[in-house]
């Protein structure tokens, strides 16, 4: 911060007597957590703004944000006579009590914002309150002044850390700063859709993005956030219980990343990271996900402030739940439920939203909804890669797997696309049609409703067998084999204690342990599934988890590998031959599993080509 970089020496313990701060360094080390970057100041001015009920909010930085950030709302604006107090330490209106800093509802509360920023910068702010007859401008330590202003805000600030030179040395390019600056917009633009948001850098607009009236205007914005892609290979779901809510779009399992870059979480409107839930959404990803992906996502969870701390951090990037595991569940079992559903056909009895432009409703939704987003028909890459395949069949594969539209949404076009099939059939026809023959022994064609149907036999038929093998695995105890030599772990006493307390859940997961001395345990036996894994390791890892989340689910983590190798052995493999029957069969399975649209490894088991796609190619009815 301010004096550590002077070459100054500092005194030797005993040479100075304690003495009060001054209140301009008071506000540079509050501004030193607070305003890292040009990004902070940005974040903290259009949260400022949000708390106002601003319905635009218009952002002009120069160069990188160093130069100039301003920030201009439609807000009700700051009293005159309250402008001064703004600029000062502690002072807030959004704060009256302890009460009510147990029940945050508005972005801000601490009052530091305005007088950290007004000390690494030259900053001003106009302001016309809503209902007066004057705007007013204020500059730290000068008295207001009338100025024109229309209802609403501005905060101006100019030259970002001049006289604190240290801080200055840790930015980064213009365009790095820029970067940052565009990724906290976004993330409040997504935390608020009525909300109009406009960007300008270096007098280009670098985005403008309109308030989103129902859930198409929300559809368009996720697209010009996160891409078309995230927009079109996600589902939408809402899901609310026990005075919990959450709703947003999940990436289908086939829209993975290399990185954990479009993961959004917002609570109670507040983007967060937070350990609980990253944890908790990871492992109802678990076994749909490619190995070593990340999933894409945009979730909002609503609960009762008074159930969550916000005031943990000067940023509030972190939240402290009262109920943490409460909370694991419900986002664990909600968005488990919603993988589920990735199977052929299952989200048309759950398309009750949104589809049609209509806002989600909470009232209505009973239990996880998933509504695909609205899926263009035909659309154009798409078309072009399936012709690829018909030229370059083995090449493609591999370079198809991971882009394939999700297929669950093909079967979800609108209405006017027309029926592939005389209509009396369609009654009858479900979701993923009748077999109609099997391609180069790996590919069964199937025709249904919307066209034709490719699924990968294999990749399909190992997820059935997967899933049948969880069932079975969950519906009885979990056996487990004694081991011939019981095998001891040297264990630290808190690891003693973890296991004492949790040795009930850990013998049901078929280990069992004991105690063999205060810093040592023994492992008698091992699910029979693990009864060739290294056992110490297993310990300190089930020990670890304990720790960690309170509960251990690598136990049957870990049998769910073993079950999911067994089912890759035991599936139909390449160039076998199947009967019509048998590929109806494996349809009508698909149908009815759970998790189906992927295999075991995250891959895709099948595509939809639509008949109007297939027009395409040959020019019908153009
Ligand atoms: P906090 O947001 O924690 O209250 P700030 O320092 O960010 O603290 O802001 C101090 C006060 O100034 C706020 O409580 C609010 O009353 C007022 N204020 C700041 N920005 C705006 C704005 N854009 N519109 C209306 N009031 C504002
Ligand atoms: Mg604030």
């Amino acid at each position: 911060m301010a004096g550590m970089s002077t070459p100054l020496r500092s005194p030797a313990p005993g040479e100075r007597r304690i003495h009060a701060l001054n209140d301009q360094l008071i506000n540079q080390i509050a501004a030193g957590e607070v305003i890292e970057r040009p990004a902070s100041v940005v974040k903290e001015l259009v949260e400022n703004s949000l708390d106002a009920g601003a319905r635009r909010i218009e952002v002009t930085v120069e160069q990188g944000g160093v130069k100039l950030i301003r920030v201009t709302d439609d807000g009700c604006g700051i009293h005159a006579e309250d402008l001064p107090l703004a600029l000062s330490r502690h002072a807030t209106s959004k704060l009256g009590d302890l009460r009510e800093l147990e029940r945050i509802a508005s972005m801000g509360f601490r009052g530091e914002a305005l007088p950290s920023i007004a000390s690494v910068s030259r900053l001003q702010v106009q302001s016309h309150r809503i209902g007066q007859d004057l705007a007013w401008s204020v500059i730290p330590g000068a008295e207001p002044a009338p100025c024109a202003h229309p209802t609403g805000t501005t905060v101006e600030v100019r030259d970002l850390f001049y006289n604190t030179p240290a801080r200055r040395k840790f930015l980064r390019t213009e365009k790095t700063e820029l970067g940052h600056i565009d990724q906290v917009l976004r993330r409040l633009a997504l935390a608020r859709f009525d909300v109009a948001f406009r960007l300008v850098h270096d007098r280009r607009e670098s985005f403008h993005l309109r308030a989103a009236e129902d859930q198409a205007g929300r559809d368009r914005r996720l697209g010009e956030l996160l891409g078309g892609g995230f927009a079109e290979q996600s589902l939408y779901f809402i899901h609310e219980a026990a005075g919990m809510r959450l709703h947003g779009w999940v990436g289908l399992p086939g829209f993975s990343r290399s990185q954990a870059d479009m993961q959004f979480f917002y609570v109670n409107g507040r983007m967060v990271r937070d350990r609980v839930v990253t944890h908790a959404v990871r492992q109802a990803y678990d076994d749909v996900l490619f190995h070593g992906r990340h999933p894409a996502y945009v979730l909002y969870f609503d609960l009762d402030p008074v159930l969550v701390d916000v005031n943990v951090h000067p940023t509030k990037h972190e939240v402290r739940f009262r109920e943490s595991r409460l909370v694991h569940d419900f986002v664990f079992r909600t968005l488990h439920e919603v993988m589920a559903r990735t199977r052929p056909g299952a989200g048309e009895t759950f398309a009750d939203s949104g589809a049609d432009g209509t806002p989600p409703r909470p009232d209505v939704a009973r239990s996880p909804a998933p509504r695909p987003a609205a899926f263009p028909a035909g659309q154009g890459s798409l078309g072009l890669g399936v012709r690829d395949r018909a030229a370059s069949y083995r090449l493609d594969i591999a370079a198809q797997a991971p882009v394939v539209a999700s297929p669950a949404t093909g079967a979800f076009r609108p209405e006017p696309a027309a029926p592939a099939i005389p209509a009396d059939d369609e009654d009858e026809m479900p979701p993923l049609g009748f077999a109609i023959g099997q391609l180069l022994g790996v590919y069964v064609l199937s025709q249904n409703r919307d066209g034709l149907v490719l699924v990968d036999m294999h990749a399909a038929h190992e997820r059935i067998t997967y899933e049948r093998l969880k069932t079975s695995f969950e519906a009885g105890r979990v056996p487990s084999q004694p081991l011939l030599v019981p095998v001891s772990v040297r264990v630290s006493p808190r690891e003693v204690a973890l296991a004492e307390e949790h040795a009930d859940v850990m013998a049901g997961l078929g280990l069992e342990v004991g105690l063999l001395a205060q810093d040592a345990l023994v492992v008698r036996s091992v699910p029979y599934q693990l009864r060739d894994a290294d056992v110490e390791r297993l310990l300190r890892d089930v020990l670890a988890d304990l720790a960690v989340h309170g509960t251990s689910e690598r136990i049957k983590r870990e049998i769910f590998d073993v079950l999911a190798t067994m089912a890759c052995h035991g599936s139909v493999r390449a160039n076998r031959r199947l009967t019509l029957d048998e590929m109806n069969a494996l349809l009508r399975d698909m149908e009815r599993t759970e998790r189906a649209n992927q295999c075991n490894h995250g891959r895709p088991t099948w595509v939809q080509i639509g008949l109007d796609e297939l027009d395409k190619w040959f020019k019908r009815g153009q």
